[in-house]
C-alpha cells in the first residue's frame, strides 16, 4: 500500500502524542498515587495520635476496643505488644493471630517511633496502607497502635485521576490529529500543484506560473520551479528555432541529404535526396539505404566513414531508376564520449560533370587524331621532298598538292573547331532580323553549283515567294544551308539530285494546314509564332537508322574514310545543330540507305520584309 506524505505526518503526529500522553499520564499517574498514599498516611497519622489517650488499662478489652476505635476512624485498628504478639485487632480475634514482630511497620516503629508500609495482608487477603504508632504506657514498655485502611480506597482516587486524564488526552489527541490533517493536507495539495508543474514542463508544455504561497522551504520550492520552468523555455525555444533552421537548410539545399541514426536506419531524407534517389521519403525511413538502394558502394562508404575520424568520400554509381553518378560524403556523428549516434550522407549529382568531362577527353582524343593524318602526310611528304624528291618532278609536283590538300584540310579542321567554339561560348552574337529564305537558297546555291556541276548533280529549290521570311542572322544561316547542301552533294552520288523546299510548318492549332480547313484559333487569343521549315533533300547514299542519333556529334561520321577523302572534318553537323539551337530552331533527320537523306530544319518566322524601294 502507498502512503502519502499526508498520511505519514498525520499518522506520525498521532503516534508521537500518543507516547507523549502516556509517558506524561504514567508519570502524573505515579505522582497522584504517592499524594493520595500521603494524604492516607497523613489521616492515619493523626488518628493514631488520638487514640494513643485512648487505649485501654486492660488487655482481656483489647478486641472490643479496636472495633469502637474503627468504626470511629474508618481503619482497622491493631495493638501489638513490643515482642510482636497482637493484643487487640478490629476485624480478627486477637488470640489467634500470628505474631507480628516482622512486620516492617511494627519494627520502624519500634525503631524510629512511628512506620508506614504498603502490601497485601496475609490475615485478611488484601492489599492494604498500614501505618504504626510507638505509644507510651504507663504499666512498662511502649505498644504498637496500628491503623490500615484498605489500598481500594487509594485506587478510587487513581480511578478517577485515570478517567479524567484519558479524557483530556482523548480532546487534545483529536484536536492535534484535526491540525495535523489540515496542516499535512495544505502541504500535499502544494505538493500536488509542483509535482503537475513539473510534470507539465517535462512534457514540454508551459503550466501557469506557480503561485508562492508562504515564504517558507515551499515557496522557495516554488519559486525555483518558475525560475527552472522560464528557463527550459527559454531552452525549448532556442532548440525550436535551431532545428527549424536546420531543418529549413536541409530541405532548400541543392545536394542529397540522408541522415542516419545509430542503427544504420534512414532517419531523415530532403527533398534534394528523393529526387536524386527516386525515393519516397515514407518509404525510405525507418530502413537500411542498402535495402532502399542496393548499392554496395554506398554502404562501403558508410561503413568507412565510422570507421574514418573526418568522414569519407567516394564515388557512388546507381543504375535505378536511371543511371547517375552520385560524389558521396558521409560523416559518423559522434556524442561526447566519441560513441557514434548517426552518420550524414551528402549527396551531389555529378552524371553530367563526368559525361563533360568523358566528351572533353573524347574530343582532345578526336582532335588529335584528325590532325594527325594530315600532319604526318605533310611531314611525310616534305621529307621524301626534302631528301632529294625534287629530282623527279613530276612526283614532286604531286607531293606537294597532297601537301597543299592536307594542308587545306587542317585549315578547314582548326576554322570549324574554332567556330564551333565560338558558337557554344557565344562569343559571335546572332544580328537577328527577317531573312527571306528564298534569297537565302539561291545564294547557296551559287556558292555549290561548280561542285555540283562537278558531280553533275542536279541541284534545284522550290520555295513558294508568298513564304514569310525566318527571323535570323543572314550569315548563319548561310552557313547552315550550304553545310546541309554540301553534305547532300558530298553523300550523293554522280548525276543524283538535291533540293532544297521550304514552307510554312503545320502548327497544332491548323491541325496539318490543308487547304479550306477551319482554324481552331480562338477569337481574342494571340496566334502562335509561325515556323518555317527548311528542307534539304538528296537521293544519296542514306544514313544506317541506327548513326542517326549521333549525326551531330563532334567527329561522328558513319563512314570515316569516306568522309575524310570528301574533304569533311565530322564537324558540320555539329556546327548545324548548335546554329539552329541558337535561332530558338529544330533540326531533324530522317534517312533510308541506298534511297536519301532529308534534313529537316524549322525556324521562327520573322515580321514581313519591308517592301523593296522603287
Ligand atoms: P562531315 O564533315 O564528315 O560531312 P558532318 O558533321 O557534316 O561531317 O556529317 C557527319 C556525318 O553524317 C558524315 O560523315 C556522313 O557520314 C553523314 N552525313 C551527313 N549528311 C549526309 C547526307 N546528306 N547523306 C548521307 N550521309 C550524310
Amino acid at each position: 500500500m502507498r502512503l502519502t506524505i499526508a498520511a505519514k505526518s498525520v499518522l506520525t503526529t498521532c503516534l508521537l502524542i500518543l507516547f507523549s500522553l502516556t509517558l506524561v499520564g504514567l508519570y502524573l499517574e505515579r505522582r497522584e498515587e504517592e499524594s493520595i498514599v500521603k494524604q492516607v498516611a497523613a489521616r492515619l497519622e493523626a488518628q493514631t495520635a488520638l487514640l494513643q489517650a485512648d487505649i485501654p488499662e486492660s488487655v482481656l478489652l483489647g478486641d472490643a476496643w479496636a472495633r469502637l476505635a474503627a468504626v470511629r476512624t474508618r481503619a482497622r485498628v491493631t495493638l501489638i505488644a513490643p515482642d510482636g504478639r497482637v493484643l487487640a485487632d478490629s476485624e480478627e480475634p486477637s488470640a489467634q493471630m500470628e505474631n507480628h514482630r516482622d512486620r516492617p511497620e511494627v519494627v520502624a516503629a519500634l525503631a524510629t517511633g512511628t512506620g508506614q508500609a504498603m502490601r497485601s495482608s496475609r490475615s485478611v487477603n488484601r492489599d492494604l496502607l498500614y501505618y504504626a504508632r510507638s505509644v507510651p504506657t504507663a504499666s512498662g514498655g511502649p505498644l504498637i497502635l496500628r491503623l490500615s485502611v484498605p489500598l481500594g480506597e487509594v485506587a478510587h482516587g487513581f480511578l478517577q485521576f485515570r478517567r479524567d486524564f484519558l479524557v483530556i488526552a482523548a480532546l487534545s489527541l483529536l484536536l492535534a490529529s484535526g491540525i495535523a490533517i489540515l496542516w499535512a493536507r495544505r502541504i500535499a495539495r502544494q505538493l500536488r500543484q509542483m509535482v503537475e508543474f513539473a510534470r507539465g514542463v517535462s512534457r514540454g508544455q508551459m503550466p501557469p506560473r506557480l503561485p508562492i504561497e508562504s515564504r517558507d522551504e515551499f515557496g522557495d520550492l516554488a519559486t525555483a520551479l518558475n525560475a527552472m520552468a522560464a528557463d527550459v523555455k527559454g531552452i525549448l525555444q532556442r532548440l525550436e528555432e535551431e532545428s527549424h533552421r536546420s531543418r529549413t537548410i536541409m530541405e532548400s539545399m541543392g545536394d542529397g541529404l540522408l541522415v542516419l541514426d545509430a542503427g544504420g536506419h534512414i532517419s531523415l531524407v530532403n527533398p534534394a535526396a528523393e529526387k536524386l534517389l527516386g525515393l519516397q521519403r515514407d518509404a525510405a525511413l525507418g530502413r537500411t539505404p542498402l535495402e532502399v538502394l542496393r548499392s554496395h558502394e554506398m554502404d562501403d562508404l558508410l561503413k568507412k566513414a565510422i570507421h574514418q575520424e573526418g568522414g569519407a568520400g567516394a564515388e557512388i554509381t546507381l543504375v535505378h531508376p536511371r543511371r547517375r553518378i552520385l560524389a558521396g560524403t558521409a560523416v559518423a556523428m559522434r556524442d561526447a564520449q566519441g560513441i557514434v549516434q548517426g552518420t550524414v550522407l551528402a549527396l551531389r549529382d555529378i552524371t553530367q560533370l563526368k559525361r563533360l568531362e568523358e566528351m572533353r577527353m573524347e574530343f582532345v582524343l578526336n582532335v588529335s587524331h584528325e590532325l594527325r593524318t594530315p600532319l604526318t602526310a605533310i611531314r611525310g611528304y616534305a621529307e621524301t621532298l626534302l631528301d632529294g624528291g625534287f629530282a623527279d618532278r613530276e612526283n614532286a609536283q604531286k607531293f606537294l598538292e597532297i601537301i597543299h590538300r592536307h594542308s587545306e584540310r587542317l585549315g578547314r579542321l582548326l576554322n570549324d573547331l574554332l567556330e564551333l567554339s565560338n558558337i557554344e561560348l557565344e562569343k559571335t552574337p546572332l544580328h537577328l532580323r527577317p531573312v527571306s529564305i528564298l534569297e537565302l537558297a539561291r545564294q547557296t546555291m551559287t556558292l555549290l553549283t561548280s561542285q555540283a556541276e562537278k558531280k553533275r548533280i542536279h541541284l534545284s529549290t522550290a520555295i513558294p515567294e508568298e513564304l514569310p521570311p525566318v527571323l535570323g542572322d543572314r550569315d548563319r544561316l548561310v552557313q547552315i544551308l550550304v553545310n546541309l547542301v554540301d553534305n547532300a552533294i558530298k553523300y550523293t552520288p554522280e548525276e543524283g539530285i538535291v533540293t532544297v523546299t521550304a514552307r510554312v510548318a503545320p502548327t497544332e492549332a491548323q491541325g496539318g494546314g490543308g487547304a479550306g480547313e477551319s482554324s481552331l484559333q480562338i477569337p481574342g487569343t494571340p496566334a502562335p509564332p509561325q515556323v518555317v521549315e527548311i528542307v534539304v533533300t538528296d537521293t544519296g547514299i542514306g544514313i544506317p537508322q541506327k548513326d542517326l542519333p549521333r549525326l551531330t556529334e563532334r567527329f561522328y561520321r558513319v563512314d570515316k574514310a569516306r568522309s575524310r577523302e570528301l574533304g569533311g572534318t565530322g564537324l558540320g553537323l555539329a556546327i548545324v545543330k548548335h546554329l539552329v539551337a541558337a535561332h530558338g530552331g529544330t533540326l531533324s533527320i530522317e534517312s533510308k540507305v541506298g534511297e536519301g537523306t532529308q534534313v529537316r530544319i524549322a525556324l521562327p518566322a520573322g515580321p514581313p520584309l519591308p517592301a523593296p524601294s522603287a
